[in-house]
């Protein structure tokens, strides 16, 4: 069984997976392995490709992931950032204080537009690369998240509380959903880039939608229903072809995980704030899980032996719950031992039915 049959295996209702796939959130760890400085590795998808090959060479992990920086759709609308060397981009001033301001906006083109078109690149280069070898996570960012950076967090958290509260008008309350439902678009016509372009997991990462950040009442008003339209049309255009969509908001999110799993997403990714024993009880294999080894005090600080003995233990409750693929629930840090991924690649690929 390849990576990638293997993958879908895991993802796929009833599927028969042979061993448990590894798919460890590597993104720009990536390029620490391979000595691409990160300024380069997020503007340049070739250099994205080239990372993600050569970890996999040295790693074998299961799941290629393109996935590596924030902010490059939202700079299609204006976003400035500050690209620097050896970090990710950090963001400037917001461009936007109201929704009202961005009423005329359109939806960007993907292939044209921000920094969308060096992860395209990076996708078609991997696909390339790979054949049916490897299976291969694309990138996004989700609605919620866009919003707030294009508004400035706190003001945009702070703008929903008005709304919420009642403290602000009828025409705040529909700014905000037309931003929102722009930003829905914008997430989908860049995700289904990907699926054209053969992604296997079509991901969405909404990361500020998190329990974290918000209630369950803000999630359920201003995030579910979003992300269920998302997930909708990506699996009516999909079909029946083997691509399976998948939602990333790290944080404890045990209240909304039923929620979550309504919005017909087909794989969750679980961090380890959350217990992947409960994870599973609730899911029961409705959508496939992904998770949950702690990136900083397991893999970063552990040893290799408490690596495979974390891992052992998420594989247990992981697969109690059906569907299910051994991962860091967020991204490896930099400075992560390879022998540290390694012994959980070895624990998945251990595992035997
Ligand atoms: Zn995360």
């Amino acid at each position: 069984m390849t990576s990638r049959h293997l993958t879908i295996e895991s993802l796929k209702q009833g599927g028969r997976p042979d061993r448990v796939a590894a798919g460890p959130f590597t993104g720009y760890f990536a390029a620490e392995h391979a000595g691409i400085p990160l300024g380069d590795y997020v503007t340049n998808g070739r250099l994205i490709a080239e990372g993600q090959l050569r970890l996999q060479e040295d790693l074998g992990q299961d799941i290629l992931i393109t996935a590596a920086d924030t902010y490059y759709i939202a700079e299609a609308f204006g976003l400035k950032v500050d690209m620097h060397q050896n970090a990710l981009p950090t963001a400037k001033a917001p461009p936007f204080n109201d929704p009202g301001e961005m009423r005329h906006l359109g939806v960007p083109d993907p292939f044209a537009d921000g920094r969308m078109p060096v992860y395209l690149e990076a996708l078609e280069c991997l696909r390339a690369a790979v054949g049916d070898d490897l299976a291969i996570r694309g990138t996004g960012t989700g609605p919620f998240s866009l919003a707030a950076y294009l508004l400035g967090i706190d003001n945009f958290m702070l703008r929903l509380m008005d709304i919420e509260s009642s403290e602000s008008s009828d025409d705040d309350a529909r700014n905000m959903r037309d931003l929102l439902g722009l930003m829905t678009e914008t997430t989908l016509r860049f995700v289904e880039a990907q699926a054209d372009m053969g992604a296997d997991i079509l991901y969405v990462g909404d990361s500020l939608a998190s329990l974290n950040m918000i209630s369950p009442r803000l999630y359920r008003a201003w995030v579910q229903p979003y992300h269920r339209e998302i997930f909708t049309a990506l699996k009516e255009k999909t079909g029946k072809k083997a691509q399976y969509t998948m939602i990333h908001m790290c944080g404890s999110n045990m209240e909304i995980l039923e929620d979550m799993v309504q919005t017909g997403v087909d794989l969750i990714e679980i961090d380890s704030a959350m217990d992947l024993a409960e994870v599973s009880a609730v899911v029961r294999g409705r959508a496939a899980v992904i998770g949950n080894i702690d990136p900083v005090h397991v893999l970063k600080e552990g040893r290799p032996e408490e690596v495979t003995r974390a891992c052992w233990d998420a594989v247990g409750k992981g697969l109690a719950g059906g569907r299910f693929i051994l991962g860091s629930g967020c991204f490896v840090c930099p400075g992560t031992a390879l022998e540290n991924l390694r012994a959980m690649v070895d624990c998945a690929h251990g595992w035997t039915r």
